[in-house]
């Protein structure tokens, strides 16, 4: 069987690189799919710059889900969001993704 070698890119190898690259990262739920805006400063708080996102099994923030997440990255707003998990393939293993777009809720109405 072929191994699978994912690269993952140097400004996303670990939360500090993130924090200095200003980069983009989601979370986002196998269970219940639902996406989150990470904080890469909380999460360097929690885990420490040198730690990486890549593979880090997380619980799902929300009520009532008992899931874990996996990390999205992106570069910069609009660039294609890099799966942080080598050893599957988590989008297709997991619930679609939930999001503010998904759930057609876009920005109030303007008066
Ligand atoms: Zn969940």
């Amino acid at each position: 069987m072929p191994q699978i070698i994912s690269l993952i890119p140097r400004w996303a190898s670990t939360w500090g690189a993130l924090q200095r690259t200003n980069a983009q990262v989601r979370s986002q739920c196998r269970c219940c799919g639902m996406q989150h805006r990470v904080d890469v400063s909380v999460q360097i708080l929690r885990f420490g710059a040198c730690s990486s996102p890549v593979n880090l099994q997380d619980r799902c923030m929300v009520v009532g889900c008992h899931g874990s997440v996996f990390y999205l990255v992106a570069r910069t707003y609009g660039r294609q969001w890099i799966t942080m998990d080598t050893r599957s393939a988590p989008l297709e293993a997991s619930a679609p993704a939930v999001n503010a777009v998904s759930l057609n809720l876009g920005p109030p109405a303007k008066r």
